[in-house]
């Protein structure tokens, strides 16, 4: 075969469907200062928090991800659907995407690891159409726990129209300016807020843990996304619910876990035992490559 084909077939297919929505999320957000209130800002305050710290960091990520805890069920669906109004894909995809970076972290396989640059690993891969990420058939197989449930499917199948269904009563109880404020300023600071965990919580930070990858612990993307940027001590310790380890590592998800349990809605925890701690301290912290 011809060389300038198999160049043009090895080449990532370019997904333009999300470099539109990607740009006019972008765009929309920029009007935010010219539509300001502080109703409409405490809608994106309020909706940060629900879709961002609930449906994305404690749902999605330390829940369906790593079942680093129990929920009552009526409410983990709830959460999901929250989660799903972060517009980050729906759940069977993000944890299946978000496994795949667990079992390949910083090597060929990884989604997204900054090994190909900070803007590859905040978001430049999710512009490139991937056969393992964007094939429902492949990405499934890393989710098989979730793909079986109807509800997930429901889901993951219908994630996209929640965010409209939102913006049409944003818009009907206070016009443009939640509609601005409440989903496309929203979305898009989650967003970014999201993708620094696999951007910087890989480049710049501490590590205290030797495992085998470039995660760090950054305290300012902690801050950020309510306690997942202590990204070392998670993935040493994958299936601990709480990501902080010491007692000025602040994670805000691992304190609402801890209220949902005292509300009787959480149970079965997951933290690192001694012996893990002890295992995973036996050898010095690889420091990350420049
Ligand atoms: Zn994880
Ligand atoms: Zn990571």
């Amino acid at each position: 075969m011809n060389s300038d084909v198999v160049a043009a077939l090895n080449r990532p297919r370019f997904k333009w469907d999300s470099a539109v929505g990607f740009t006019l999320l972008h765009l929309g957000a920029l009007a935010a200062p010219f539509c300001f209130s502080w109703e409409a800002f405490w809608i994106f305050f309020a909706l940060q928090w629900i879709t961002g710290a609930l449906g994305i960091c404690l749902c999605f990520h330390r829940l369906l991800t790593h079942r680093s805890f129990e929920l009552w069920k009526p409410l983990e669906y709830l959460l999901a659907l929250c989660g799903c109004l972060a517009y980050q894909n729906g759940p069977i995809k993000w944890v299946a995407i978000h496994r795949m970076h667990h079992a390949r972290s910083d090597e060929a396989g990884d989604p997204h690891s900054p090994t190909r640059g900070f803007w590859w690993a905040h978001m430049g891969w999710l512009f490139a159409f991937d056969e393992q990420l964007d094939r429902f058939e492949k990405y499934r197989e890393f989710a098989p726990d979730l793909a079986k449930d109807p509800v997930y499917r429901f889901l993951n199948a219908t994630h996209g129209w929640y965010q409209l269904i939102l913006a049409l009563f944003l818009y009907l109880w206070g016009g443009w300016p939640f509609v601005v404020w409440g989903i496309f300023a929203r979305t898009v600071f989650v967003w970014h807020c999201t993708w620094l965990v696999n951007s910087a919580a890989h480049i710049w930070g501490y590590r205290k843990w030797a495992t085998g990858d470039r995660s760090t612990n950054n305290g300012w993307v902690a801050l950020l996304t309510y306690g997942e940027g202590w990204h070392n001590n998670h993935h040493a310790f994958l299936r601990s619910a709480a990501h902080g380890l010491r007692w000025w590592e602040m994670d805000l998800t691992y304190f609402t876990i801890r209220l949902l349990a005292l509300l009787g809605l959480a149970g079965g925890i997951q933290l690192p035992k001694p012996e893990q701690i002890a295992k995973a301290d036996q050898s010095p912290p690889v420091a990350v490559a420049a």
